[in-house]
């Protein structure tokens, strides 16, 4: 058997419907976000597709915690969370989102990734008949829990009240329900009607599990997101972030009641068998969650920035799509031309923005998405519109009405 050329096959498909992924090799300096050095064309990029959506990794707290953990504790964690593993910083960290999001509890897991995959894979696996109503637009990672679990899902409607109801009406009472869903979506940057649907889970006895990955650190006036913004925090069963965007580091967590949060700790193989975060992660992160706890300045930064890039493309007439968040997805429609674009923005104009395309999104919507930062200047952005205009202006593409 030619194990290779099965392999081989397989990837040559991807590269055929040009869904093949490249990975850029690009040093990150600290201090110099969002400039970037670029190994393959070997000169300075603007980063416009860093999930470091504030910069928080070059903050100087968050880097003099981690130094400062780093020379206190070591490296790594030295065993799972139960057996060794367990350090001051991890439950300092713990306590902290606990109380940033309001609830009783809260559990670190390696990524936000995980912490999907574990907690919606364990409860809905172990609540007898759990069934669980998931958004059609659900990341993987909570796609992958769910399915995981073997429990039943039924997928509804992207952000539909009314679909959900009528799903949850064919329910019985009596058998456990999670509604699963994000509040802010990290391709069209919409978002969810999160009090609608903690309606809906009151009426028909549901749990609500609400990912936040794309807006904590960022929303709310303590950065815990939308629900914090919303004042809905409390209605959630399940909150869930990651450490790794809007606060920089990596790591994910749930923040929930005390019992929730050991049931996934007590039966979450994911959770229970891994090694744990590095302490020096776990103080960088918990450096982060309390100083933008505090600080406004990054999230009023994003959001200069990101009103400020919104009003350029309006002026160019670049087609973006319109939302409530940080998130600016500009239209293509096309997959070789959504490459095309990227190439040259980065080729000739020096902005490494990666195209985004099937299966990350459907076919007919591949988009470039700009997540401009608190460090992104005007300067940038103004040069980053031209290198768009210019763009559409060549390959005659077509603008929006504003223009
Ligand atoms: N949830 C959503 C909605 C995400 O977009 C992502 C990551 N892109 C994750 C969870 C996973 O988070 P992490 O990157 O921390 O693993």
């Amino acid at each position: 058997m030619n194990y290779d050329a099965m392999f081989q096959s397989a990837l040559d498909g991807l590269h055929a419907d040009g869904s093949y992924r490249y990975f850029a090799e690009l040093e990150r300096r600290a201090g110099d976000f969002p400039k970037a050095f670029h190994h393959g064309i070997g000169r300075e990029v603007t980063v416009w597709c860093s999930n470091d959506y504030l910069g928080m990794g070059q903050h100087a707290e968050v880097l003099a915690a981690m130094h400062k953990a780093l020379a206190e504790t070591g490296a790594g964690a030295g065993g799972t969370r139960n057996i060794s593993g367990t350090n001051h910083y991890h439950v300092a960290l713990e306590k902290e989102l606990a109380s940033l999001h309001g609830k009783e509890s809260a559990l670190l897991f390696n990524s936000g990734y995980l912490s999907n995959w574990v907690t919606l894979g364990t409860i809905a696996a172990r609540l007898k008949g759990c069934v669980v109503l998931s958004d059609a637009s659900n990341h993987a990672s909570m796609i992958e829990g769910i399915r995981h679990s073997r429990a039943e899902k039924q997928i509804f409607r992207h952000n539909d009240v009314e679909d959900l109801e009528r799903r949850l009406k064919e329910i019985p009472a009596d058998v456990p329900k999670i509604i699963a869903f994000e509040s802010v979506y990290s391709m069209d940057g919409d978002i969810a009607p999160i009090e609608a649907f903690c309606d809906l889970a009151d009426k028909y006895g549901a749990m609500t599990y609400l990912d936040e990955v794309h807006a904590v650190g960022m929303y709310g006036e303590h950065g815990a997101g939308i629900a914090e913004k919303l004042g809905l925090s409390h209605r959630l069963t399940v909150i869930e972030g990651t450490l790794g965007k809007g606060y920089g580091v990596v790591g994910g967590y749930i923040a929930a009641s005390a019992p929730l949060c050991d049931f996934v700790r007590s039966f979450g193989s994911g959770f229970i068998f891994s090694t744990a975060l590095p302490p020096m992660i776990a103080a960088g992160a918990l450096a982060s969650v309390r100083y933008l706890k505090r600080s406004q300045k990054e999230r009023d930064g994003q959001q200069r920035a990101v009103a400020y890039m919104r009003e350029a493309l309006d002026r160019a007439g670049i087609p973006h799509v319109q939302n409530d968040s940080h998130i600016v997805p500009v239209m293509v429609g096309e997959a070789d031309l959504c490459r095309a674009l990227s190439d040259e923005l980065l080729t000739r104009f020096g902005h490494y923005l990666q195209p985004i395309n099937y299966p990350t999104v459907a076919r007919g919507t591949e988009r470039l998405r700009l997540t401009p930062t608190p460090l992104h200047t005007n300067e940038d952005i103004d040069e980053m519109v031209v290198a768009l205009s210019t763009l559409w202006q060549e390959r005659q593409l077509k603008r929006s009405v504003a223009a």
